[in-house]
C-alpha cells in the first residue's frame, strides 16, 4: 500500500496550486466527512481524497494516482452498499461537489455533473415539468446509479435511467476526456449504460427527459396478519399493470417508529389523473388498510417518500435477486422469514419490473435484464454495531431460503461487497464478454477496479 509519505510532496503542492477543489489528507478539516459513505459499515481511510470541482481536477487526480501507484476509488453519491467508493490507502476521487446542471427545455434534455443526487436532479427538471427514471430514494447519486442501469418508479413508462442517457463525458485511464455518444464511440457508449464504473470516470451525463409534473402515488399499508393476502393480491394485480403504473410490495415496519410490522404497497402512476384513479381503484378497494396515503403529488415527492427509511450512516447489508414468479411457496417463505427479522428497519421488498424496461433488447445496452418479472431486495439496516452479526446472518439465511424462486439475473446496483464472481457475472449476464473486450480497449490495466469489476480479457 502506498502511503502519503511516498507521495512526492512537491508534486502534491504543484497540483494544489491549480486544483479547483480540495486535496484532503487524514487529520485535515473535511477528511472524515468526505470518506464517510451512506453505509455506516464502511470505514476506509484513503491516503488522499481529491474533492474535484470539474473535469480538469478529475484528469489531474487520475494522473497523480497513476504516478504515485495509488489505487483509485470513485465516489459519486456515495450510496453503494458495497462501499467501493472509498479505499484504504489509495486515492479517493470524490465528485460530490460537482453539482452543475443545465436543462434545455426545448430539447427536453439535461446535462448534469456526476456529484448530483436524485433530489437535486428532480428539483431542477421538475421546474421545467420534465423528469426521467431516477432513484427511489432521493439521496442516491445519479452517477453510480445510472452507470449500473438505474431502476425506478418510471421504468415502466420510460425504461431505466441508462436507457435515457444520450451522452457521457468520460475521463479514461490514460487521461483522455471523451464526449461519449452513440455516434462518437458506439461500443463505449453501449458499455457505459449498465457496465458500472469499469471504463473511466464519468464527469457528466446528458439525459433525455419526458414531460411529467404530477403523479398519483404513495403508500397503503395493511396489518402483518394480512401479508399473505396482500402478496397474492399484488401478484394478480401486477399481471395487468399498465406501463405508467409501478407497484412494489414490501413487508416492513410502521413508519411511526413503533416497530409494528406491516405489509404495504408502494406505487407511482405516471399517467393522467383519471387513468391513475381508474387503475388503482382495485387497490383502494382491497382489504382493510391500517394506513392509506395515496393521492396526487409532484413527481419528486414520490422519489423522496421512502428517504426516512434509509438514513445516512446507518449500517447496511443487502441481498437481491430477480425472481421468476411470486409462487405460493415464495409468499409463504416471505411471511415466515419476516417474522424473525432482527431489526425494525429491515424489509423484504419486491419490485415489479415491467413495461418499457422490458422492451429493450437484452444486448442493446449493457443491462441484460429485459424480462418482465420481479426483483427481490432484502435491504437490511440497523443502527447498533452489536447487532451486525444477527442482521447479516438473517439476511443471508433469508436470501438462501428464497433460492428455489431465483431467476438468473442479479441487479448490479444492489450487489454487496461479499458477492462472488458468479454474482457479478449474473449481473452482466450474456453481455459480460463484450464488456470485457471493451474494458481491455479502454482500461487494459484495470485502473478502475474498485467496482463490480470486469476483468480486461
Ligand atoms: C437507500 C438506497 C436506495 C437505492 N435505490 C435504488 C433504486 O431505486 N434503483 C437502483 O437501481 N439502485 C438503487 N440503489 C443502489 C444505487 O443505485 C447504487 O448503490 C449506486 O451505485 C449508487 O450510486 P452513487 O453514485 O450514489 O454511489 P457511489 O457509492 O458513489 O458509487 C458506486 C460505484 O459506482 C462507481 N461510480 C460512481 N460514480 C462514478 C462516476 N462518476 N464515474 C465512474 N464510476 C462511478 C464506482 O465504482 C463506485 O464505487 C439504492 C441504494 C441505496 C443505498
Amino acid at each position: 500500500m502506498t502511503t502519503i509519505a511516498a507521495l512526492d510532496t512537491e508534486r502534491l503542492e504543484a497540483l494544489s496550486a491549480t486544483f479547483s477543489g480540495s486535496l484532503l489528507r487524514s487529520g485535515e478539516t473535511g477528511y472524515d466527512e468526505a470518506r464517510q459513505l451512506h453505509n455506516g459499515l464502511i470505514d476506509k481511510r484513503p491516503t488522499l481524497i481529491a474533492r474535484c470541482r470539474g473535469t480538469a481536477d478529475v484528469v489531474d487526480a487520475v494522473a497523480l494516482a497513476l504516478e504515485a501507484g495509488l489505487q483509485i476509488s470513485v465516489r459519486g453519491g456515495g450510496h453503494n452498499v458495497a462501499g467501493r467508493a472509498a479505499t484504504d490507502g489509495g486515492l479517493m476521487i470524490d465528485l460530490a461537489e460537482m453539482k452543475g446542471m443545465y436543462v434545455d427545455p426545448r430539447a427536453r434534455t439535461i446535462r448534469a455533473q456526476a456529484g448530483v443526487t436524485w433530489a437535486e436532479f428532480n428539483r431542477e427538471t421538475a421546474f421545467h415539468g420534465l423528469a426521467v427514471t431516477g432513484g427511489q430514494v432521493s439521496t442516491t447519486g445519479i452517477a453510480g446509479f445510472t452507470l449500473g442501469g438505474g431502476l425506478g418508479w418510471l421504468m415502466g413508462a420510460y425504461g431505466l435511467a441508462a436507457d435515457n442517457v444520450l451522452a457521457v463525458e468520460l475521463v479514461t485511464a490514460n487521461g483522455d476526456v471523451l464526449d461519449v455518444t452513440a455516434d462518437s464511440n458506439p461500443d463505449l457508449f453501449w458499455a457505459l449504460r449498465g457496465g458500472g464504473g469499469n471504463f473511466g470516470i464519468a464527469t457528466s451525463f446528458e439525459f433525455q427527459l419526458h414531460p411529467l409534473t404530477q403523479i398519483v402515488g404513495g403508500l397503503i399499508a395493511y396489518p402483518i396478519d394480512a401479508a399473505a393476502d396482500v402478496l397474492h393480491f399484488y401478484r394478480d394485480f401486477t399481471q395487468t399493470a399498465s406501463d405508467e403504473l409501478t407497484v412494489h410490495s414490501v413487508l416492513a415496519h410502521a413508519p411511526d417508529g413503533s416497530g409494528v410490522k406491516i405489509a404495504a404497497l408502494a406505487l407511482c402512476h405516471a399517467g393522467t389523473m383519471e387513468a391513475a384513479e381508474a387503475e388503482i381503484a382495485p387497490i383502494r378497494a382491497f382489504g382493510s388498510p391500517v394506513m392509506e396515503m395515496l393521492g396526487p403529488m409532484p413527481y419528486p415527492a414520490v422519489n423522496a417518500m421512502l428517504d426516512a427509511n434509509y438514513p445516512r450512516g446507518a449500517l447496511n447489508y443487502w441481498k437481491s435477486s430477480f425472481i421468476s414468479e411470486l409462487s405460493d411457496s415464495f409468499i409463504d417463505e416471505a411471511v415466515t422469514r419476516f417474522a424473525s427479522t432482527p431489526s425494525t428497519m429491515n424489509a423484504i421488498l419486491i419490485e415489479h419490473y415491467h413495461g418499457a424496461v422490458t422492451r429493450v433488447g437484452q444486448t442493446d445496452t449493457a443491462v441484460p435484464h429485459r424480462s418482465e418479472g420481479y426483483n427481490l431486495l432484502l435491504p437490511s439496516i440497523w443502527i447498533d454495531p452489536a447487532d451486525t452479526d444477527a442482521n447479516v446472518a438473517w439476511t443471508r439465511e433469508t436470501y438462501d431460503a428464497f433460492r428455489p424462486s431465483f431467476a438468473e439475473g442479479r441487479w448490479l446496483n444492489y450487489l454487496g461487497d461479499d458477492e462472488k464472481d458468479d454474482a457479478v457475472r449474473a449481473a452482466y449476464g450474456p453481455n459480460y464478454e463484450r464488456l470485457a473486450r471493451i474494458k481491455r480497449e479502454y482500461d487494459p490495466d484495470n485502473v478502475f477496479h474498485l467496482n463490480q469489476n470486469i476483468e480486461p480479457t
